[in-house]
C-alpha cells in the first residue's frame, strides 16, 4: 500500500448510524462514541439528508435493514447507486438470519448482528472496515506516473479531498511549479536530458511535499502539484529549484512556483489549483521572480483575458482592430525627415474601449490566435503603404510585427509575398520587425526562416534590442537589416554615464553589423540631441509622435511632403 495517511488514525472519524429503534441508536452510541463522531437517522429519507450533508466526512453507516419510511434494503440500493455515496461502506444491522448474504450481495461490507457483539468486536470491526475501505478508495484510484513515480493528478485531486475531510482545520496550500519553456530544453538538449529534469523536479517536489506533511503530483509534461500544509514563506522551496538542477542544462531552467492559499475547504480542488496555476503563470518570462501567490487582481485580470479570447473573432468580423502608424524620423539630415514607420494593433472594443495591445499581445499567443490578428495588421498594412503611393507618389516603408508562433508556418514566406505583389509593392517596403527573444529561442528555425526572407528582397528589423538575454556573440552573426534599441535604454540615457555607454555600445554593434539604429520611446529634446550626437539614424517616440490612426498618419505624410505638390 501507499503511504498512509498517519495522522488521519489519530482523528475521530464520523459514522452514520441509521435505526429506526431509540434504544438501539441509544446503545450504539455507548459503544461507539468513545472513538468516533456519531450522527444518527431515524429513517432511509433521513439518512439520505444527512448523507447529502455529511458527503464529505462520513467515514461509514451503520444501517438496520427494517425500517418504516424506507427500509434499510432500499436505502442500501441507492447508496450504492449514488456516485458520492458509493465509497462510504454500509455495515448492516441485522436479526433475521438470512438477511446477511443478502446485503452483502448489494453491496454491503459487513454485517452485525443483533443483539449486539461485544463493544469492542463492533469497534473494532467497523475501525476494520474502514481502514479497508480508505484502502480501496486508494488502490483503486493508485495510478502513478511512470517517468517519476509521483502521484497521478486525478488520484493526487482525491488523495487532497481526503486529507481534508479528516484534518478540516489545516490550512492548506495548493501549488502548482511549472517549468518555463520546458519544450526547449527537450528540443535542444534532447528527450533524455528533458527527463532527468523531470525527475529531478519531482523529487524536489516530493520531498518538500512531505516535509510539510503534504503530498506530490505530476500533471501533464512540466507540470506538478503540491498540497501541502501552508507556509508563509517559499524560500526553502525557491533556494532548492534554483541549485538543483546542477549538471543539467541548469542555466535554462527556470522553474516558477504559483501558490493558493485555501484557508477554506469550500472550493473545490479544481478551482484551487486553477487559482494557483494563474499565479504560476503570471510569473511567465520573469526571470527575477520564482514565487508568486494568487491575489484577486489577478482572478479579475484572468477574467478580463478569458473576455478578450472570448471576443476576439467577433472583434476581427466586426472590424473592431485597427491599425495605428508610429512615424520612424530620420535624424542625420539637416531637419529630420519621416522615413518609415511602424503598423501597430489597436483594438476598439465596444464595451473597454481602446484596450492596449500590452494586455491581449502575450495572450493571444499562448492561445495560438495571434497569427490570426498579425496576418490582418500584414494585410491591411500593404494595403495602406500601396494606396498611399498611389495617393502620394512616395514610399514610405511600414514595418510590422512578426509573432514568434508565426515563424513556424511553414507558409508564412509565400504569405507575405503575395501580399506584397498584390498591393504592387517592392518587398523592401513592407519591413518585418522580429523580436530579439524569439532569435534566443529558436535560433535554427528563424535563421532559416529568415534567410529566406533576406534573398527574396524583405528587410528584418531586430526589434527590442537588448530587452533580452542574447550573447553578442550570437547577435554578431545574425542576419538583420536594422536594428530597434529598445525603449528601456532611454530613460537613463540622459542622466547616467553608464546608460549612455550602453547605448554607446549597442551603436557599435550595429555599426559592426553594418546595420542602421532606430532608437525606440524617445521622449524628451535631450534624449533626441544626444541620440542624433552619437550618430542613431532614426528615431520613432513620442518625441516625434505617438501611434497615430491612418487618416491622422496621412496628414504627417501630406505635411512631409508638401513641396511635391506645390
Ligand atoms: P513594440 O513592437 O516594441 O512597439 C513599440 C511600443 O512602444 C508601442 O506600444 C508604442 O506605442 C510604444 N511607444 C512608442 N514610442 C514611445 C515613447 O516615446 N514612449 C513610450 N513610453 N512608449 C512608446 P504599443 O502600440 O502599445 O504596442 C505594444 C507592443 O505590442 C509592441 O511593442 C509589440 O510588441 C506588440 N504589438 C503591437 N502591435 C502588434 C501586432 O500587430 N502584432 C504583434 N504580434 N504584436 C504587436
Ligand atoms: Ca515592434
Ligand atoms: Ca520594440
Amino acid at each position: 500500500m501507499i503511504n498512509k495517511l498517519t495522522y488521519l488514525e489519530k482523528l475521530k472519524k464520523t459514522i452514520l448510524v441509521v435505526d429506526d429503534e431509540y434504544i438501539n441508536r441509544v446503545m450504539l452510541g455507548e459503544i461507539l462514541s468513545e472513538r468516533f463522531n456519531v450522527l444518527y437517522a431515524e429513517n432511509g429519507i433521513e439518512a439520505l439528508e444527512m448523507m447529502q450533508f455529511n458527503e464529505n466526512v462520513l467515514s461509514a453507516v451503520l444501517l438496520d435493514l427494517m425500517m418504516p419510511v424506507m427500509d434499510g434494503s432500499k436505502l442500501l440500493d441507492i447508496i450504492k447507486e449514488d456516485v458520492r455515496f458509493r465509497r462510504i461502506p454500509v455495515i448492516v444491522l441485522t436479526s433475521e438470519k438470512g438477511a446477511e448474504v443478502e446485503s452483502l450481495r448489494r453491496g454491503a461490507a459487513d454485517f452485525i448482528t443483533k443483539p449486539y457483539d461485544a463493544p469492542e468486536v463492533i469497534v473494532a470491526r467497523l475501525e476494520r472496515i474502514i481502514e479497508l475501505s480508505e484502502d480501496r478508495v486508494m488502490i483503486q484510484s493508485t495510478e502513478r506516473d511512470e517517468l517519476t513515480g509521483l502521484f497521478s493528478k486525478s488520484f493526487f485531486y482525491e488523495y487532497a479531498q481526503l486529507m481534508d475531510r479528516y484534518q478540516s482545520k489545516r490550512i492548506m496550500d495548493a501549488v502548482v511549479i511549472n517549468i518555463d519553456g520546458f519544450h526547449l530544453i527537450n528540443e535542444i538538449y534532447g528527450r533524455e536530458l528533458g527527463d532527468s529534469v523531470l525527475k529531478r523536479l519531482a523529487d524536489i517536489s516530493r520531498d518538500y511535499a512531505h516535509e510539510n506533511e503534504g503530498i506530490a503530483a505530476r500533471g501533464r509534461a512540466d507540470t506538478f502539484y503540491l498540497y501541502l500544509n501552508h507556509q508563509d514563506s517559499y524560500d526553502r522551496l525557491e533556494d532548492r529549484l534554483k541549485n538543483g538542477f546542477t549538471g543539467l542544462a541548469s542555466s535554462h531552467i527556470n522553474v516558477r512556483v504559483g501558490v493558493y492559499v485555501s484557508p477554506d475547504t469550500e472550493q473545490t480542488m479544481e478551482n484551487r489549483f486553477d487559482r494557483a496555476r494563474l499565479a504560476c503563470n503570471t510569473l511567465r518570462g520573469n526571470f527575477q521572480r520564482t514565487v508568486a501567490f494568487f491575489d484577486e487582481e489577478m482572478q479579475h485580470n484572468a477574467i478580463f483575458s478569458q473576455r478578450l479570447i472570448y471576443d476576439i473573432h467577433e472583434g476581427i468580423e466586426q472590424k473592431q482592430f485597427e491599425i495605428f502608424f508610429q512615424p520612424k524620423y530620420d535624424i542625420q539630415q539637416d531637419k529630420p525627415v519621416l522615413k518609415m514607420a511602424e503598423a501597430l494593433i489597436r483594438w476598439r472594443h465596444p464595451e473597454f474601449g481602446m484596450v492596449s495591445p500590452f494586455a491581449f499581445i502575450t495572450l493571444f499567443e499562448e492561445n495560438g490566435l495571434i497569427s490570426n490578428l498579425d496576418h490582418f495588421v500584414w494585410s491591411e498594412t500593404a494595403g495602406y503603404i500601396h494606396k498611399w503611393k498611389e495617393k502620394y507618389g512616395v514610399s514610405i516603408p511600414v514595418s510590422v510585427n512578426v509573432s514568434r508562433i508565426d515563424i513556424y508556418d511553414d507558409n508564412i514566406v509565400s504569405r507575405i509575398e503575395r501580399l506584397v505583389k498584390d498591393n504592387g509593392l517592392s518587398p523592401d517596403e513592407l519591413h518585418l520587425e522580429i523580436t530579439e527573444s524569439a532569435y534566443a529561442e529558436n535560433v535554427d528555425q528563424l535563421i532559416k526562416v529568415v534567410d529566406t526572407f533576406r534573398d527574396k528582397g524583405f528587410l528584418i528589423e531586430l526589434d527590442d534590442f537588448g530587452a533580452g538575454y542574447s550573447s553578442l556573440n550570437m547577435l554578431a552573426n545574425l542576419p538583420i537589416d536594422v536594428l530597434k534599441m529598445d525603449m528601456k535604454f532611454m530613460q537613463g540615457v540622459t542622466k547616467d554615464e553608464k546608460s549612455r555607454r550602453m547605448v554607446q555600445i549597442i551603436m557599435e554593434i550595429a555599426d559592426f553589423l553594418n546595420v542602421p539604429v532606430v532608437a525606440e520611446g524617445v521622449e524628451t529634446a535631450e534624449q533626441y540631441r544626444l541620440l542624433k550626437e552619437m550618430g542613431c539614424q532614426y528615431i520613432q517616440g513620442y518625441y516625434f509622435s505617438k501611434p497615430l490612426p491612418a487618416s491622422e498618419f496621412e496628414e504627417l505624410i501630406i505635411k512631409e511632403y508638401q513641396h511635391a505638390y506645390t
